[in-house]
């Protein structure tokens, strides 16, 4: 493998490309017209445009994306996470056109892409499942039968959802043809298939999913857990590796169900095994991403694998050569998705000018990001800039880091999470692990937020005064 495109943008299309680099593989950028200027662009040893800015006109465009590769003689293509990478006709495309897609089977995408067939495949391993039903409902009195057998609350959810898309809880019978219709019509919208179904509303739960790679020699090994119970809207905004509440037990059964998992689908490359935990730590498959994850960097740090080097190598046909028993955690992880959003306005979008853009360094702080000084932040894709990843020997090391490393990171010209990542692990049921996927509508109020930057305000003023006092004494000095 001489050369390899990453068909996405931004910091993911930087993070793949490095490791490309590491070994010596060259690399191709492809860009819209409104990332010309991108870094992920000048960070490759050869870029081409591939359309307008919009994504069903650029970075959604399989067909062009594969032209490109042919054209410059690529051997493989990386497809990040987002766009194309959970596309079995991208990767089916790719497989006809003899370039290697640097992930799974086309037909594992399509059976992990779509919940019910999941569900369906993961039937025979003896996987335990939240209670609900395993086909599309589409008649709404079923559903409200249904819905009285597996008892209230009940989450409606779409087959072909991601990215926290297309749930709806509902508390009652009577709402229940209601929500039907919305969510019908909202999976169509989002995702071009209507087909929901009904599963139990877990009320107190957490998400933890589990790191696997699997080669071509039947090797499945699994990289421990990520907990992403930090959750707003269905939608992770920060990451930890461990977590808090697994014992090595608990974590070595979900290990075992989630290697059952990516056997039941015939699984390559690197993928995510999501569950949820309940009160009493059973924990229910949720779903598989076939793909590189947003939050793999916690696994990076606390296993120092790459996991981009892995799916090469194993993209490369080769056999993983690290063995399941070798495999420890060392320290902890935590990961901050860093949005354009005004955390102290709904977190709407906040695109602008960068103006001033200086990330934090040291020891323990990694970030991933496709942004520099001076840039505009395109309104066309997802207003993540960056993610903020640090790494200590304990939890409460990381978390420390992390609230340190929020504090030096600046950045002028838009609104970002970074303040409201500093609330979260300032907040008490943060630090002590006792938390689920309720934690930001149970803790977190704009209100509460201003009043934490308000009091660091005063205290700034205060040293300010402070020093300025202080200053003046010595000039005062009589005599001198
Ligand atoms: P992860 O599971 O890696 O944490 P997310 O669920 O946050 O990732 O999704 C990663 C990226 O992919 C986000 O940009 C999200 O918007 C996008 N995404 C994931 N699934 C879908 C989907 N089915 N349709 C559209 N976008 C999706
Ligand atoms: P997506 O494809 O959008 O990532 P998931 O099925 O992975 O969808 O669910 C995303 C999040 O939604 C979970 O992490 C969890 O917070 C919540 N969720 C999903 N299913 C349930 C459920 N049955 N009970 C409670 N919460 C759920
Ligand atoms: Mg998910």
């Amino acid at each position: 493998m001489k050369k390899i495109l990453v068909a996405n943008r931004g910091e993911i299309a930087i993070r793949v490309m490095k490791t490309a680099k590491k070994m010596g593989i060259k690399t191709v950028a492809i860009y819209s017209q409104a990332d010309r200027n991108a870094p992920h662009v000048k960070f490759a040893s050869e870029s081409v445009c591939v359309g307008e800015a919009p994504s069903n006109k650029s970075y959604l465009r399989g067909d062009k994306i594969i032209k490109i590769a042919k054209e410059l003689e690529v051997d493989a293509i990386h497809p990040g996470y987002g766009f194309l990478s959970e596309n079995a006709n991208f990767a089916e495309l790719c497989e006809q056109n003899n370039i290697i897609f640097i992930g799974p089977k086309s037909k594992s995408i399509q059976m992990m892409g779509d919940k019910l067939a999941a569900k369906d495949a993961v039937k025979n391993y003896n996987i335990p499942m939240v209670p609900g039903v395993d086909r599309a409902i589409v008649d709404p009195k079923e559903a409200v039968e249904i819905a009285h057998q597996i008892g209230f609350p009940i989450l409606i959810k779409a087959a072909a959802g991601g990215g926290g898309k297309g749930m709806r809880i509902v508390e009652k019978a009577k709402d229940v043809e209601e929500q039907m219709k919305r969510a019908v019509s909202e999976a169509n919208s989002a995702f071009g298939d209507g087909s929901v179904f009904l599963e139990k509303y877990i009320t107190s739960p957490r998400h933890i999913e589990i790191q696997i790679l699997a080669d071509n020699f039947g090797n499945i090994l699994h990289f421990f857990e990520r907990e992403c119970s930090v959750q707003r809207r269905h939608q992770k905004v920060l990451e930890e590796a461990p977590s808090s509440i697994l014992t090595p037990k608990l974590r070595d059964e979900m290990g075992q169900a989630a290697i059952k998992v990516a056997k039941s689908c015939d699984y390559l490359g690197a993928g995510t095994v999501e569950f949820l935990l309940d009160e009493n730590l059973n924990f229910y498959f949720l779903e598989m991403n076939t793909r590189l994850q947003v939050e793999h960097p916690v696994t990076e740090f606390i296993t120092g694998v790459d996991l981009v080097e892995q799916q090469i190598n194993i993209a490369r046909n080769e056999k993983i050569t690290l063995k399941q028993e070798d495999l420890k955690i060392n320290g902890h992880a935590l990961e901050l998705r860093v949005y354009a959003e005004d955390p102290l306005n709904n977190f709407l979008p906040s695109v602008g000018k960068l103006t001033t853009y200086k990330i934090p360094v040291g020891t323990g702080i990694r970030v991933d990001d496709g942004f520099e000084e001076g840039m505009e932040i395109p309104i066309y894709y997802d207003p993540m800039l960056s993610k903020l990843i640090t790494y200590g020997k304990t939890r409460d090391e990381a978390i420390q880091l992390m609230i340190e490393a929020i504090e030096n990171y600046k950045i002028v010209g838009a609104m970002t999470t970074l303040p409201f990542g500093k609330f979260v692990c300032k907040h008490e049921a943060f630090r002590s692990g006792n938390f689920d996927t309720h934690f930001v509508k149970n803790y977190y109020t704009p209100e509460k937020l201003q009043k934490e930057l308000e009091e660091v305000a005063e205290l700034a003023a205060l040293i300010a005064l402070k020093i300025h006092l202080e200053e003046q004494k010595i000039l005062k000095v009589p005599g001198v």
